[in-house]
Protein backbone atom coordinates (compact mmCIF):
# COMPACT_ATOMS: atom_id res chain seq x y z
CA UNK A 1 0.00 0.00 0.00
CA UNK A 2 2.92 2.39 1.26
CA UNK A 3 4.95 1.82 -2.25
CA UNK A 4 1.89 2.45 -4.62
CA UNK A 5 1.44 5.72 -2.81
CA UNK A 6 4.76 7.22 -3.08
CA UNK A 7 4.90 5.28 -6.77
CA UNK A 8 1.63 7.39 -7.27
CA UNK A 9 3.39 10.67 -6.04
CA UNK A 10 6.70 10.08 -8.20
CA UNK A 11 4.10 9.92 -10.95
CA UNK A 12 2.58 12.61 -10.16
CA UNK A 13 5.91 14.82 -10.08
CA UNK A 14 6.67 14.15 -12.98
CA UNK A 15 4.01 15.15 -14.43
CA UNK A 16 5.36 17.72 -17.79
CA UNK A 17 4.37 19.72 -20.67
CA UNK A 18 5.58 19.76 -24.20
CA UNK A 19 5.64 23.57 -25.87
CA UNK A 20 6.42 24.74 -28.95
CA UNK A 21 7.70 28.35 -29.64
CA UNK A 22 7.52 29.08 -33.10
CA UNK A 23 8.89 32.26 -34.20
CA UNK A 24 10.19 34.28 -37.25
CA UNK A 25 12.85 32.20 -38.64
CA UNK A 26 13.32 29.51 -35.58
CA UNK A 27 11.22 26.59 -33.97
CA UNK A 28 12.00 25.81 -30.10
CA UNK A 29 10.35 22.35 -28.96
CA UNK A 30 11.17 21.69 -25.21
CA UNK A 31 9.69 19.86 -22.18
CA UNK A 32 9.26 21.09 -18.89
CA UNK A 33 7.39 20.54 -15.63
CA UNK A 34 4.61 22.69 -14.08
CA UNK A 35 6.66 24.79 -12.11
CA UNK A 36 8.14 26.18 -15.56
CA UNK A 37 11.64 23.95 -15.29
CA UNK A 38 12.37 23.50 -18.83
CA UNK A 39 13.91 20.01 -18.50
CA UNK A 40 14.97 19.23 -22.51
CA UNK A 41 14.60 21.20 -25.40
CA UNK A 42 15.88 21.65 -28.93
CA UNK A 43 16.42 24.52 -31.54
CA UNK A 44 15.46 24.29 -35.61
CA UNK A 45 15.46 26.34 -37.83
CA UNK A 46 12.16 27.11 -39.60
CA UNK A 47 13.00 29.68 -42.39
CA UNK A 48 9.93 31.59 -43.78
CA UNK A 49 6.89 29.98 -43.93
CA UNK A 50 3.15 30.37 -44.21
CA UNK A 51 0.86 28.60 -42.13
CA UNK A 52 0.47 25.34 -44.13
CA UNK A 53 4.30 24.92 -44.66
CA UNK A 54 4.83 25.22 -40.78
CA UNK A 55 2.55 22.59 -40.17
CA UNK A 56 4.80 20.39 -41.93
CA UNK A 57 7.73 22.16 -40.29
CA UNK A 58 6.19 21.50 -36.71
CA UNK A 59 5.30 17.64 -37.87
CA UNK A 60 9.32 17.42 -39.07
CA UNK A 61 10.78 18.85 -36.32
CA UNK A 62 8.97 17.04 -33.67
CA UNK A 63 9.33 14.06 -35.02
CA UNK A 64 12.78 14.66 -34.96
CA UNK A 65 12.53 16.14 -30.97
CA UNK A 66 10.85 12.45 -30.29
CA UNK A 67 13.37 10.47 -31.50
CA UNK A 68 16.44 12.42 -30.71
CA UNK A 69 15.75 13.98 -27.64
CA UNK A 70 12.81 11.91 -26.29
CA UNK A 71 10.30 12.71 -23.36
CA UNK A 72 11.94 12.70 -19.71
CA UNK A 73 8.99 10.14 -18.48
CA UNK A 74 6.29 9.37 -20.32
CA UNK A 75 4.19 11.44 -22.86
CA UNK A 76 3.61 14.89 -21.76
CA UNK A 77 0.09 15.73 -20.37
CA UNK A 78 -0.41 18.20 -23.08
CA UNK A 79 1.11 20.32 -25.88
CA UNK A 80 1.23 24.02 -26.33
CA UNK A 81 2.24 26.03 -29.66
CA UNK A 82 3.04 29.83 -29.37
CA UNK A 83 2.44 31.28 -32.71
CA UNK A 84 3.23 34.44 -34.50
CA UNK A 85 -0.29 36.62 -35.84
CA UNK A 86 -3.57 35.84 -34.55
CA UNK A 87 -4.48 32.52 -33.07
CA UNK A 88 -8.46 31.62 -31.68
CA UNK A 89 -6.96 29.69 -28.82
CA UNK A 90 -10.25 28.04 -27.61
CA UNK A 91 -11.26 26.56 -31.33
CA UNK A 92 -7.41 26.04 -31.24
CA UNK A 93 -7.55 27.82 -34.89
CA UNK A 94 -4.68 29.90 -36.52
CA UNK A 95 -6.19 32.38 -38.12
CA UNK A 96 -3.32 34.55 -40.10
CA UNK A 97 0.46 35.17 -39.81
CA UNK A 98 -0.24 38.23 -41.15
CA UNK A 99 -2.72 39.96 -43.86
CA UNK A 100 -0.42 38.66 -46.46
CA UNK A 101 -0.37 34.74 -45.09
CA UNK A 102 -4.18 34.18 -44.74
CA UNK A 103 -5.35 30.36 -44.10
CA UNK A 104 -7.04 29.67 -41.29
CA UNK A 105 -6.05 26.19 -39.83
CA UNK A 106 -7.14 23.58 -37.40
CA UNK A 107 -3.91 23.54 -36.19
CA UNK A 108 -4.39 22.38 -32.84
CA UNK A 109 -7.02 19.41 -33.92
CA UNK A 110 -4.39 18.50 -36.27
CA UNK A 111 -1.78 18.15 -34.01
CA UNK A 112 -3.59 16.59 -31.52
CA UNK A 113 -5.26 13.51 -34.00
CA UNK A 114 -0.98 13.12 -34.97
CA UNK A 115 0.41 12.44 -31.78
CA UNK A 116 -2.59 11.93 -29.55
CA UNK A 117 -1.67 14.50 -26.97
CA UNK A 118 -4.62 17.36 -26.20
CA UNK A 119 -2.88 20.56 -27.88
CA UNK A 120 -3.69 24.13 -27.62
CA UNK A 121 -2.72 27.10 -29.17
CA UNK A 122 -2.04 31.06 -28.60
CA UNK A 123 -0.35 33.89 -29.73
CA UNK A 124 3.13 33.99 -28.99
CA UNK A 125 3.51 37.52 -26.89
CA UNK A 126 -0.21 35.91 -25.63
CA UNK A 127 1.61 33.37 -24.52
CA UNK A 128 4.58 34.88 -22.97
CA UNK A 129 2.34 37.01 -21.29
CA UNK A 130 0.83 33.65 -19.91
CA UNK A 131 3.86 32.51 -18.51
CA UNK A 132 4.44 36.42 -16.75
CA UNK A 133 1.30 35.39 -15.30
CA UNK A 134 1.72 32.05 -14.23
CA UNK A 135 5.79 31.94 -13.30
CA UNK A 136 6.94 36.04 -13.35
CA UNK A 137 5.26 38.92 -12.35
CA UNK A 138 1.56 37.98 -12.44
CA UNK A 139 2.87 36.29 -9.15
CA UNK A 140 2.59 39.67 -7.43
CA UNK A 141 0.27 41.25 -10.06
CA UNK A 142 -3.20 41.31 -10.94
CA UNK A 143 -3.17 44.69 -13.47
CA UNK A 144 -0.21 43.94 -15.56
CA UNK A 145 1.30 44.83 -18.97
CA UNK A 146 3.51 42.43 -20.75
CA UNK A 147 5.35 44.45 -23.60
CA UNK A 148 7.58 42.62 -26.16
CA UNK A 149 10.26 43.92 -27.85
CA UNK A 150 11.47 41.85 -30.44
CA UNK A 151 11.90 41.42 -34.00
CA UNK A 152 8.28 43.31 -33.82
CA UNK A 153 6.48 45.00 -31.06
CA UNK A 154 2.98 43.88 -28.79
CA UNK A 155 1.35 43.74 -25.64
CA UNK A 156 -0.12 41.32 -23.51
CA UNK A 157 -2.88 43.61 -21.11
CA UNK A 158 -3.68 41.30 -17.78
CA UNK A 159 -6.41 43.48 -16.03
CA UNK A 160 -8.12 42.19 -13.07
CA UNK A 161 -6.30 39.15 -13.47
CA UNK A 162 -7.84 37.97 -17.16
CA UNK A 163 -6.17 38.31 -20.59
CA UNK A 164 -7.25 40.98 -22.63
CA UNK A 165 -7.93 39.35 -25.95
CA UNK A 166 -10.80 41.01 -27.95
CA UNK A 167 -13.57 40.96 -30.75
CA UNK A 168 -10.45 39.22 -33.42
CA UNK A 169 -8.15 37.90 -31.17
CA UNK A 170 -6.21 41.24 -32.00
CA UNK A 171 -5.82 43.20 -28.74
CA UNK A 172 -2.22 44.13 -27.82
CA UNK A 173 -0.76 44.54 -31.47
CA UNK A 174 0.43 48.40 -29.85
CA UNK A 175 3.54 48.16 -32.47
CA UNK A 176 0.80 49.71 -35.08
CA UNK A 177 0.58 53.36 -32.81
CA UNK A 178 2.31 56.28 -33.05
CA UNK A 179 4.55 57.83 -30.50
CA UNK A 180 5.48 61.05 -31.05
CA UNK A 181 9.09 59.99 -32.77
CA UNK A 182 8.33 61.44 -36.46
CA UNK A 183 11.08 60.02 -38.95
CA UNK A 184 8.67 59.70 -42.05
CA UNK A 185 8.79 56.06 -42.75
CA UNK A 186 5.89 54.34 -43.78
CA UNK A 187 5.12 51.30 -42.22
CA UNK A 188 3.15 48.56 -43.72
CA UNK A 189 -0.43 49.23 -41.55
CA UNK A 190 -0.99 51.98 -43.73
CA UNK A 191 0.07 54.33 -41.12
CA UNK A 192 3.77 56.41 -40.40
CA UNK A 193 6.25 56.34 -37.71
CA UNK A 194 4.19 53.38 -35.97
CA UNK A 195 6.42 52.45 -32.60
CA UNK A 196 7.65 49.07 -34.27
CA UNK A 197 9.14 51.42 -36.82
CA UNK A 198 11.47 52.95 -34.62
CA UNK A 199 11.92 50.48 -31.63
CA UNK A 200 11.95 47.01 -32.50
CA UNK A 201 14.53 44.76 -34.03
CA UNK A 202 13.71 45.48 -37.15
CA UNK A 203 12.81 49.98 -36.54
CA UNK A 204 16.02 49.51 -35.62
CA UNK A 205 17.36 48.33 -38.93
CA UNK A 206 14.85 50.47 -41.02
CA UNK A 207 16.02 53.60 -39.46
CA UNK A 208 19.74 53.22 -39.71
CA UNK A 209 19.14 52.57 -43.46
CA UNK A 210 17.49 55.85 -43.63
CA UNK A 211 19.29 58.08 -40.90
CA UNK A 212 22.58 56.69 -41.98
CA UNK A 213 22.11 59.60 -44.86
CA UNK A 214 22.31 62.27 -42.48
CA UNK A 215 24.79 61.17 -39.60
CA UNK A 216 27.63 59.80 -39.74
CA UNK A 217 28.30 56.00 -38.44
CA UNK A 218 30.94 52.83 -38.04
CA UNK A 219 27.77 51.04 -38.15
CA UNK A 220 28.02 48.00 -40.49
CA UNK A 221 24.81 47.94 -42.67
CA UNK A 222 24.21 45.36 -44.85
CA UNK A 223 23.77 46.31 -48.35
CA UNK A 224 21.55 43.11 -48.84
CA UNK A 225 18.19 44.72 -47.50
CA UNK A 226 17.48 40.91 -46.40
CA UNK A 227 20.11 41.20 -43.38
CA UNK A 228 19.35 43.57 -40.05
CA UNK A 229 22.05 45.01 -38.72
CA UNK A 230 22.95 44.47 -35.29
CA UNK A 231 21.29 45.79 -32.65
CA UNK A 232 23.73 44.59 -30.30
CA UNK A 233 26.48 47.09 -32.23
CA UNK A 234 24.06 49.74 -32.20
CA UNK A 235 24.05 49.73 -28.53
CA UNK A 236 28.06 49.61 -27.93
CA UNK A 237 28.66 52.38 -30.77
CA UNK A 238 26.44 54.47 -29.26
CA UNK A 239 28.22 54.03 -26.07
CA UNK A 240 31.56 55.28 -27.80
CA UNK A 241 29.52 58.27 -28.89
CA UNK A 242 28.66 57.09 -32.61
CA UNK A 243 26.46 60.21 -34.17
CA UNK A 244 24.30 57.61 -35.87
CA UNK A 245 23.91 55.23 -33.07
CA UNK A 246 23.57 57.64 -30.30
CA UNK A 247 20.29 58.96 -32.41
CA UNK A 248 18.73 55.66 -33.26
CA UNK A 249 19.10 54.52 -29.55
CA UNK A 250 17.79 57.86 -28.22
CA UNK A 251 14.93 57.59 -30.68
CA UNK A 252 14.12 54.37 -29.58
CA UNK A 253 14.09 55.13 -25.87
CA UNK A 254 11.51 57.56 -26.04
CA UNK A 255 9.38 55.70 -28.48
CA UNK A 256 9.17 53.14 -26.05
CA UNK A 257 8.95 55.39 -22.89
CA UNK A 258 5.89 57.28 -24.84
CA UNK A 259 4.29 53.72 -25.66
CA UNK A 260 4.26 52.69 -21.93
CA UNK A 261 2.89 56.12 -20.89
CA UNK A 262 0.28 55.65 -23.20
CA UNK A 263 -0.33 52.43 -22.24
CA UNK A 264 -0.34 53.34 -18.73
CA UNK A 265 -3.39 55.93 -19.20
CA UNK A 266 -5.11 52.36 -21.04
CA UNK A 267 -5.56 49.77 -18.44
CA UNK A 268 -4.08 51.75 -14.82
CA UNK A 269 -1.70 49.05 -14.38
CA UNK A 270 0.59 48.47 -11.22
CA UNK A 271 3.01 47.17 -13.11
CA UNK A 272 5.13 47.33 -16.65
CA UNK A 273 7.12 44.28 -17.68
CA UNK A 274 9.18 44.48 -20.77
CA UNK A 275 10.74 41.20 -22.45
CA UNK A 276 12.58 40.41 -26.08
CA UNK A 277 15.35 40.41 -27.49
CA UNK A 278 15.62 44.21 -27.78
CA UNK A 279 15.41 45.30 -23.77
CA UNK A 280 16.80 42.11 -22.34
CA UNK A 281 20.22 43.28 -21.95
CA UNK A 282 19.25 46.37 -19.71
CA UNK A 283 20.85 48.73 -21.97
CA UNK A 284 17.67 50.65 -23.52
CA UNK A 285 15.86 50.04 -20.22
CA UNK A 286 18.07 52.54 -18.09
CA UNK A 287 17.22 54.98 -20.83
CA UNK A 288 13.42 54.63 -20.75
CA UNK A 289 13.49 54.93 -17.34
CA UNK A 290 14.75 58.35 -17.50
CA UNK A 291 11.83 59.77 -19.88
CA UNK A 292 9.47 58.61 -17.98
CA UNK A 293 6.61 61.16 -16.09
CA UNK A 294 6.58 60.22 -12.72
CA UNK A 295 3.26 61.62 -12.47
CA UNK A 296 2.43 59.74 -15.44
CA UNK A 297 3.53 56.54 -13.82
CA UNK A 298 2.79 57.04 -10.29
CA UNK A 299 0.07 54.25 -9.95
CA UNK A 300 2.89 51.68 -11.57
CA UNK A 301 4.09 50.90 -8.15
CA UNK A 302 6.09 47.75 -8.94
CA UNK A 303 7.83 49.82 -11.40
CA UNK A 304 8.56 49.62 -15.38
CA UNK A 305 10.87 46.07 -15.21
CA UNK A 306 12.62 43.93 -17.29
CA UNK A 307 11.23 40.31 -16.78
CA UNK A 308 12.83 38.11 -14.47
CA UNK A 309 12.18 34.76 -17.19
CA UNK A 310 14.68 34.06 -18.66
CA UNK A 311 14.61 36.00 -22.12
CA UNK A 312 15.80 32.63 -24.24
CA UNK A 313 13.11 30.35 -22.93
CA UNK A 314 10.25 33.28 -21.87
CA UNK A 315 7.98 32.33 -25.52
CA UNK A 316 8.71 28.42 -24.55
CA UNK A 317 7.72 28.14 -21.33
CA UNK A 318 4.35 30.84 -22.10
CA UNK A 319 4.05 27.37 -25.08
CA UNK A 320 4.08 25.27 -21.94
CA UNK A 321 1.48 27.40 -20.02
CA UNK A 322 -0.75 27.21 -22.90
CA UNK A 323 -0.30 23.47 -22.70
CA UNK A 324 -1.14 23.27 -19.06
CA UNK A 325 -3.77 25.67 -20.11
CA UNK A 326 -3.17 28.37 -17.46
ZN1 LIG B 1 2.06 50.26 -38.42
Amino acid sequence: MYQKRSFHLEQKNMETYLGLDLGGTKLLIGEMDNSGNILRYKKYDSGYFNQQSALQIIKKSLDDYIQTVGWTNSKPLGMGIGLIGRVDPVNGIWLQIDPKRTQPIHLAQELSNIYEIPCYIDNDVKAATRAERHFGFGRISQNFIYINVGTGIAAGFVVNGKQIRGSHFNAGEVGHTKVGVNIGIQCGCGRMDCVELIASGSGFDQCARLLSKKYKTKLQIPTNEEERIQVKDVYALSQKGDPLCAVLVDNAAQALANLIMNLVRVSDPDTVVLGGGIVSDGYLHTKILEKLNATTVRFVTNGVVITKLNPDFIGLMGAGAVAMQV
